[in-house]
């Protein structure tokens, strides 16, 4: 059996839901994502599946287990993109899901317990400026003011999803309560280079990396080119130059962080001053918390010593702060046990990307597996995958699946109505209606599930992913 074929044709398909003829670019709540959810749904249909619209626009397709007491397993990804995107990015995660529930469904086959393959709106944040939208809401991590936000053309979310023939007073609905759901596996285009150099079709995630973001202002004093001597001056661009050089330094040294100094702006900015301020941005991400703190103090000792040396300031603050969210070592051991049975060696790796899985962490287990993609190119029309990996990501799933145990949900019983609505955010609305849902949407407890939080701040820089 070979899906790859019929996951490469799908996958055009979907590309030609597009708001522009000539580049790929689908937001959030607009009419080709519409379409583009039809199309989802359609093929959810002919796999075995219901499918519908969530109260946020996530297509949810759920494909029914022999145990009706077993948790659901969660699959997905994203069906929104960036401006001029690729057509693997996040629509691999929907289509190839589906493809293989179809599969079972052709041979009359159902898993032991139900599964929903969900196609979350926004990820990309590209229409919002707010990533994750879908994913947080299904979570149950939605913030309602983000309803508040505008897009270019000052539409608000709280219209947008009127318009979208959504209820924005009910986002609340599209959340799934976190006794009922065993786990969340999302299969992804790797993005960068690692599966290709070393010349294998996938892999599987150990962590999506936390990641810190910070505005740095190096105060020195400008000059006139010619009069100033060397000795007497504070050049703020030499010593930025040297953080810059060190915070390279310091993230090789430090195993599993990686620093990025992407912006760098001189003042006054002429051939003949000597630069008096400089200001740059620092990214710096890791596959632990403590491994990204630990490069961070060493990059703050990085600019005290230059500092001293060379009688500037150093002034910074943090603009973005995620922390790393680490996959369930059962879902890695699973996933790695379906590679190991397809005759592959197990490779793990971390993503430096967010992903639907961030937020999802806040609900559930979350697992990820990565299909190589060629020059590790993505967010980009040349964004290029193989229906031979499509293949084998597939054959993986589907023994992932097979093999899968989600345990038991736990029994709705009266004294956990009871507490529900006193223990959710103030901000959070009734929940009548809830136990008519038939797929154990509700409100998570509370407590537990902070650590992979995607508590994200807009920062204006093209948000996480
Ligand atoms: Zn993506």
């Amino acid at each position: 059996m070979n899906l790859g074929p019929l996951i490469m044709r799908w996958l055009d398909e979907l590309a030609e839901c597009s708001e522009d003829m000539v580049e790929l670019t689908r937001r959030y709540l607009t009419p080709e994502h519409a379409q583009a959810a039809e199309f989802v749904m359609q093929r959810m249909r002919e796999a075995g599946m219901s499918a519908w619209l969530d109260a946020v626009g996530n297509v949810v397709g759920r494909f029914p287990g022999r145990r009706p007491d077993a948790r659901r397993l969660i699959l997905g990804s994203h069906l929104d993109t960036v401006r001029n995107a690729g057509k693997y990015d996040g629509a691999l995660g929907v289509m190839l899901p589906i493809a293989c529930l179809k599969t079972l469904h052709e041979r009359g086959e159902r898993l032991d317990y139900p599964v929903d393959v969900i196609a979350f709106g926004d990820e990309e944040g590209l229409r919002f400026q707010a990533t994750l939208i879908g994913s947080r809401a299904v979570a149950g991590d939605f913030d309602p003011a983000l309803l508040a936000m505008v897009d270019e053309d000052g539409v608000r979310l709280h219209e947008a999803l009127r318009a979208f023939g959504l209820d924005p007073d009910a986002v609340d609905e599209a959340r799934y309560r976190r006794g009922d759901v065993a786990g969340y596996v999302e299969v992804h285009i790797e993005q960068g280079p690692v599966l290709e150099a070393e010349e294998r079709p996938i892999g599987v995630v150990t962590s999506i990396t936390g990641a810190t973001r910070l505005r740095v202002e190096v105060m020195g004093r400008a000059g006139h080119a010619g009069t100033v001597p060397m000795s007497l001056r504070r050049d703020a661009l030499a010593a930025a130059s040297e953080a810059v050089v060190a915070i390279e330094r310091i993230c090789l040294e430090t195993p599993g962080a990686v620093g990025t100094v992407g912006v760098l702006r001189t003042m006054p900015g002429a051939v003949n001053v000597i630069p008096g301020v400089v200001e740059f941005t620092v990214d710096v991400r890791g596959e632990s918390d403590a491994c990204r703190r630990g490069a961070l103090r060493s990059i703050e000792e990085a600019f005290k010593a230059i500092e001293d040396r060379r009688g500037v300031l150093f002034d910074y603050v943090t603009t973005h702060e995620t922390g790393a969210c680490e996959c369930s070592p059962r879902l890695v051991e699973g996933l790695g046990g379906a590679i190991a049975a397809e005759g592959l060696e197990v490779r793990e790796l971390p993503s430096g990307a967010g992903h639907d899985a961030l937020a999802m962490a806040y609900l559930t287990d979350v697992g990820m597996i990565f299909v190589r993609c060629k020059d590790g190119i993505s967010h980009h029309p040349a964004e290029s995958m193989t229906g031979a990996d499509a293949g084998v990501a597939a054959r993986v799933l589907l023994r992932f699946l097979d093999a899968f145990d989600p345990g038991d949900r736990e029994p709705r019983d009266q004294e956990l109505r009871d507490r529900e609505p006193k223990d959710r955010k103030p901000q959070d609305r009734g929940s009548s209606g809830r136990d008519a849902d038939p797929g154990g949407v509700a409100a998570p407890e509370p407590g537990g599930g902070e650590a992979g939080r995607a508590g994200e701040e807009p920062d204006g820089t093209g948000g996480f992913a």
